[in-house]
Parts: structure tokens; sequence; C-alpha cells
């Protein structure tokens, strides 16, 4: 339906000094054929607001145009009620504010407002609401725990009808194998009985809650839930099913895995022959004290804190990482040990321990 459209432009706050405002009425009336426009030089104030009160009971206008302020002032003073669409075009702070007084292209700009304006209104369609029909407005809460009980008792004191399904038996989940609870109230200083058979007792005396227990829910349709589709009482077979996850994904593992670790690299326990007293010992705590050749053949002598001294050769187990002597140089030997890196694999470390000087540095 085509709008009744009125326009109100204000001159005070100097837009009437810095625009001609005839001129935008002249716009309103020669490009869109809208009959009624009003200056007015005070358009907030109670003669302007009861000016265009009277204004819109006489022609029947439905859309209204205020050109004046900023819409994000006077936004309560400018309101005429729900049947009529208001548009408010800002010529103040746009246009009169910060433009040069009585310049064409000021001029042109107040009017390309007030046509831009007048576009808007008259394709704005006022938004009709969606109402569902045969919307159900009763509750249904499932299982039979504490906090589905509250839940349902709360929804049935707020006047809703409420339906109770819970799958066992008896209501009260878990909580009925309390002994004794955590108190709910002051003086927090005992435990208390388990309030839990109170909100069942309480459960029963309202009218508005409908009980199943040993019942199952098999579908439930529409959004929000319009029916509840079918009820099944739940049979001993029924308990015994259990969810079973074969070949579904498993939500608490990483979509990115890393790639299993080669056999190789598989960290191997300790040996299983018994450790030589140099393989008790941490490598920091070995120090290195002579390198003899004996037929040609290296030997080592290494001592540990203690003093107590050792003979090693090429492959000697020492240190606790599963170290072996690989090399004997003149002034050091060379042991390769096994460490795992930070994924947890075996690498292979090489670590030299270097002649000790004594103090006199020989
Ligand atoms: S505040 Fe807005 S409506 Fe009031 S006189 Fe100034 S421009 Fe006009």
């Amino acid at each position: 339906m085509e709008k009744r459209t009125s326009i109100y432009i204000c001159t005070g706050c100097g837009i009437g000094d810095t625009i001609d405002t005839d001129a935008l009425c002249n716009v309103a009336k020669s490009e869109f054929n809208i009959p009624t426009c009003h200056e007015h030089n005070f358009l907030c104030s109670k003669e302007g607001i009861d000016f265009i009160n009277d204004d819109l009971s006489k022609n029947g206008t439905d859309s209204i145009i205020i050109g004046a302020c900023s819409p994000r002032v006077h936004t309560s003073t400018f309101k005429f009620g729900k049947n009529i669409l208001t548009e408010r075009v800002n010529l103040r702070e746009q246009v009169a504010w910060c433009s040069k007084p009585n310049d064409e292209d000021t001029q042109m700009m107040a009017e390309d407002y007030i046509r831009m304006g007048i576009v808007k209104s008259q394709n704005i369609r006022p938004p009709t609401p969606y109402i569902e029909e045969n919307l159900s407005s009763d509750v249904l809460v499932t299982g039979g725990g504490i906090s589905t009980i509250t839940a349902a008792i709360e929804g049935s004191k707020a006047g809703y009808k409420i339906l109770l399904v819970e799958k066992d038996q008896e209501l009260g989940g878990w909580a009925r194998n309390l002994f004794l609870q955590l108190p709910q109230s002051e003086p927090y200083q005992q435990l208390v009985e388990p309030v839990i058979f109170q909100k069942i007792e309480e459960i029963r005396k309202l009218s508005n809650i409908e009980l199943l227990t040993s019942t199952s829910i098999n579908e439930i349709s529409g959004q929000p839930v319009k029916e509840l589709d079918e009820l099944s009482e739940v049979t001993e077979s029924d308990k015994l099913k259990h969810y079973d996850s074969q070949g579904k994904i498993d939500p608490f593992k990483p979509l990115i895995q890393a790639e299993p670790d080669q056999p190789e690299n598989i960290p191997e326990k300790r040996p299983a022959r018994i450790l030589t007293p140099l393989e008790k010992i941490d490598l920091s705590q070995i120090r290195l004290v002579a390198v003899i050749i004996l037929n040609k053949k290296q030997i080592a002598m290494v001592e540990e804190a203690s003093g107590k001294g050792y003979e090693v050769g090429l492959g000697t187990y020492i240190g606790k990482n599963q170290g072996r002597v690989t090399e004997i140089k003149n002034s050091s030997i060379v042991i390769t040990e096994l460490v795992r890196d930070f994924k947890g694999r075996l690498k292979e470390n090489i670590q030299e321990i270097k002649l000790h000087k004594n103090d006199n540095g020989e």
C-alpha cells in the first residue's frame, strides 16, 4: 500500500541560516509528489511537537520525515506511535554545522539528504512477526536426578505443564545412595539428610507434573519440540545396552596425530642383565684419570666421585643411559649412550670425558 508521507523541516540551530529550506520542500513536492512539507523554527519544542501531532491527526499521514538534527538526539521527542513510520534526516550536524553557509554545494548536499530520506522512507516495510501456530509451552524434562527434579519443580511453580521421564523405576538417581550430604543452608556446620527424598515427595504433590518412570524417549521432533513422538517402557534388556565406541571417532583424540614410532625407535627397557657398578653412576660423576696403551691396546682408567677406580675399554658399559665406550683417545674417552627425545624416542647421544687434570694442571 502506498504510504502517505509528510515532511517537517526545522530551521532552528542554524539550519535556516545555512540552507534554503523552501528549496528542500520544493524537492519533495516536485520530485516525489509529496504535498505536505512544513517548516518550523523549533521543531523539538512543545509547540513543534504539537504542530506535528495536529497535522498528523488532520491528514492521515502514516510516514513522516523530519529534517532537523541528528537522529542520535531527541530520539524520544520525535516518537509518534507505532503506526507512524518516522525517518530522521540530519541537516544540522551533517550539513549546517560542517559546511559553508548558503553555498551551492551545501544546498545540493542538503537536497540530496532529503532525497535519500524520502526514498528510504518509501521503501521501508513494517516487519510482520513470525508467530508459529499451535506452539506448545509444555516442558519435557528427561531424567529423574536431583537437577532435573529441581528443574521440573521450578517449571511447575512457574505455571508450566511438565512431563518428567525417567528410565529407572525410581526417581532420585545417584543421590538416592547418599547417606548424608553437604548442608544447603546456614549454618553449614554438619552434614544433613539427603534432600532428594524431600524433592521426590514435593514432585508427587504437584498436579501439573506428569511423571513417567521406567520409560525412555524413542523419538522427538520439531524445533522447539512440538510433540513427543514416541515413548516406550524400558525393559531389562534395554538396561543392558551400552554405548559401543567401535568404529566411531574418539572425541578426545586430536585430529592431527604424530606418526607412530618406528619399531627401531621404540624405547627399550633397561637390559635384563645385572648392571655393572659403572652403569649405576651418572656420567657427570665419572672422571677420566689415565689412558694407557698396553700392547697397542688402549685402556682408560676412570674414577667415581668417591675415588674408587675402574678400568674401561672399548665396549664397556658406562653411565645410566646404556652408554658404551666407543672410542679411546690419547686424552679422552668417547661414550655413546641412548637418550629419549621430547617425543620419547631413543636417540644416540655422544659424550666425551676428557682427561682430568690435577691441581697443578698436570
Ligand atoms: S535541536 Fe533539532 S529539532 Fe530542536 S531546534 Fe535544533 S535542529 Fe531543530
